[in-house]
């Protein structure tokens, strides 16, 4: 059995609590016009050219060898929770494949994290939910019309999604809403991102300025990344006042 990703990253500090080893897993449902990690959306593995030398975006890796690259960090995990994250990309949607490993990683104690935009089959996330120890969900597009002609998305599967998670037994439930004036500061989406986040005044709520840093990848991926107006410090702190008044846990964050 194999999981496709396109990275490892060790010693990573933002993907939750402590010292974590973040996996980047190729394929996603989605098609978010600012997303920062563009080589992670298809599920093919794609080929480019840099400097004259022919490379790959993404491989395959057994359940073996990547459970031996996030063992070889235990020591650290230790301290404030440390341990795996499942970035992307989607994880999720590799769930079957991963499953065997995150029986591996539970019986050792690892504390196990997914990053998801939640919009995928819950049936799933169902797979998942008995695995995870904490959790960032993504809020980015809420409207229906605009969540499926812009991202490719499903508003109401991740309403029923959300409703399963709120119902687990998960007990670090973050929320990540990426900001840009184009797409996720339209009057109609904050009012719609206001009323989610004071419906589950526990969670946490982070924050962060959408930057260009794929755009290389755009580059070497023949694609074009869309021009985002750019947003200051006190128009994200402003932001941050607003929505503090329906989730006091919300907080401004670095990506
Ligand atoms: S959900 Fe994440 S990985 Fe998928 S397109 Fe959007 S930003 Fe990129």
């Amino acid at each position: 059995m194999t999981i496709r990703i396109t990275n490892i990253q060790h010693f990573s500090l933002q993907d939750g609590p402590g010292i974590r080893t973040t996996i980047f897993l190729k394929g996603c449902n989605l098609n978010c016009p600012w997303c920062c990690n563009p080589e992670t959306i298809n599920y093919n593995i794609e080929k480019y050219t840099e400097k004259g030398l022919k490379k790959e975006f993404g491989y395959d890796i057994s359940i073996k060898e990547l459970e031996k690259e996030i063992l070889k960090d235990k020591i650290y995990y230790s301290k404030n929770n440390g341990g795996v994250t499942f970035s992307g990309g989607e994880p999720l949607l590799q769930i079957k494949e991963l499953k065997p490993l995150l029986n591996n990683l539970k019986e050792k104690n690892i504390n196990i994290c997914f990053e998801t935009a939640l919009q995928i089959p819950s049936k799933l996330l169902k797979i998942a939910i008995k695995y995870i120890d904490e959790i960032f969900i993504d809020i980015k597009i809420l409207t229906e019309k605009e969540a499926k002609t812009i991202l490719n998305g499903n508003i109401n599967l991740y309403y029923n999604n959300l409703e399963i998670i709120s119902n687990s037994n998960i007990k670090n439930i973050t929320f990540r809403i990426p900001i840009n004036k184009e797409y996720t500061m339209k009057k109609d989406n904050i009012n719609k991102i206001s009323e989610l986040i004071s419906k589950y005044p526990n969670y946490n709520v982070e924050i962060f300025k959408i930057h260009n840093i794929g755009e290389s990848k755009y580059k070497l991926l023949n694609r074009k990344l869309q021009n985002f107006t750019n947003i200051t410090d006190k128009e994200i702190n402003e932001i941050c006042k607003k929505l503090k008044k329906y989730n006091k846990n919300i907080k401004i964050i670095k990506i």
